[in-house]
């Protein structure tokens, strides 16, 4: 069911007994694009304090030329989901872990905390407001929800702002791989993502703005992903430009690279979790070199946006390696994983206590 092309009208599927109407949307027919829904989260910093924040009919930011965010880049993001589950709830997953890393974020940048509580609230209230636009079991679509906050304060000197504003949107997005998950190819990238004791640790808008280049080469060259390397010896994995890398060895070990520079993906952890405590598979957070990655048998890349998408060739300069698991279809370890998370996140497998917060 639910495939893409197949026009299936929400109206069919959902919003009877509820209460709640859903929108009229093809949901399966859904990319990752902005699609603006009704009610959005805001909230000001002023006098060195945040109001109580509201939700806002207005999708528009009016801000002085000379704000912080557009001078210096003072921003920071998140990014979750919001998704119905088989008994028809509606749920986050893990919203706390976004919440503390946005903590971590607005830390580094001078930016003042918005607290990891008054966050999770903020983003179920927005979730909430949103029902109609939260797709329904088995359409593959789910709800994305992008929290962020930018210096709304205007600085010329280089200093951070004194005022700032903290917002959450919501879009409907399409199921991410249409037609089932087809591994990609990914090339080990020249250019560099994160500076040790640099910025590749937060969320920060600057991280993506600088990879744009090199991943608009990757494309050109006809690559699916940029593997970036440590930036100080070049012969450590890292990760991509917005995913986290998962390997598996051939005796079945998922192994994870560690690194101060790489964004600790919440998927990427919850996989990690799941790995050891659901499949009772050994796991490895450890630096691992580029040489050693003709060794293992799986590879793929962690992200809120797709769970997992299994890498099928990695070219490092024109060496090619193919992973054994090939490039029709995720391997089995990876598939497990996949299929596990995705359970819990659908409510179809009992979740770790506090990894699923309810909003209905
Ligand atoms: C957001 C992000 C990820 C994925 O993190 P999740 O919490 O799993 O969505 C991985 N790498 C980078 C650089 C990111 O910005």
């Amino acid at each position: 069911m639910a495939r893409s092309g197949v026009c299936r009208r929400s109206r069919d599927l959902e919003g009877v007994g509820t209460g709640m109407e859903k929108k009229e949307i093809d949901w399966s027919g859904l990319g990752f694009e902005y699609v603006q829904t009704d009610k959005r989260f805001v909230a000001n910093y002023r006098n060195g304090a945040w109001d109580e924040g509201a939700l806002s009919g207005d999708a528009n930011v009016v801000i002085n030329e000379c704000a912080g965010v557009l001078q210096y880049s003072q921003s920071c993001f998140e990014g979750l989901k919001a998704y119905t589950t088989e008994d028809g709830r509606i749920v986050t997953f893990r919203p706390d872990m976004n919440g503390q890393r946005m903590e971590d974020s607005c830390k580094r940048l001078e930016m003042p905390v918005f607290p990891k509580e008054k966050f999770v609230e903020a983003v179920l209230q927005t979730v909430k407001a949103n029902e109609a636009y939260v797709p329904p079991y088995g359409s593959g679509a789910t709800l994305y929800i992008r929290p962020y906050m930018f210096a709304s304060g205007s600085v010329i000197g280089v200093k951070p702002a004194s005022e700032y504003q903290f917002r959450i949107f919501t879009t409907p997005v399409g199921p991410y791989f249409k037609g089932g998950a087809k591994p990609i190819t990914i090339r080990v990238c020249d250019y560099d993502r994160a500076a040790p004791n640099g910025t590749g640790h937060i969320k920060a808008g600057l991280n993506y703005a600088m990879s744009l280049y090199a991943i608009v080469d990757a494309h050109k060259q006809g690559y699916d992903e940029n593997m970036y390397l440590d930036a100080a010896t070049r012969t450590k994995v890292e990760e991509t430009g917005g995913a986290n890398f998962l390997f598996i060895t051939k005796d079945n070990k998922v192994v994870t690279p560690k690194s101060g520079s790489i964004l600790p993906s919440i998927t990427r952890r919850s996989l990690m979790y799941v790995a050891k405590e659901y499949l009772g598979l050994e796991t490895e957070e450890r630096e691992v070199y580029k040489e050693e990655l003709t060794e293992f048998a799986e590879c793929g890349l962690c992200g809120t946006a797709a769970v997992i998408s299994p890498v099928g060739k990695i070219v490092d300069h024109g060496k090619e390696i193919c992973l054994p698991s090939g490039m029709e279809a995720m391997g089995p370890v990876t598939q497990k994983l996949y299929d596990t998370l995705t359970g819990i996140q659908m409510g179809r497998i009992k979740a770790p206590e506090g990894w699923i917060q309810e909003i209905r």
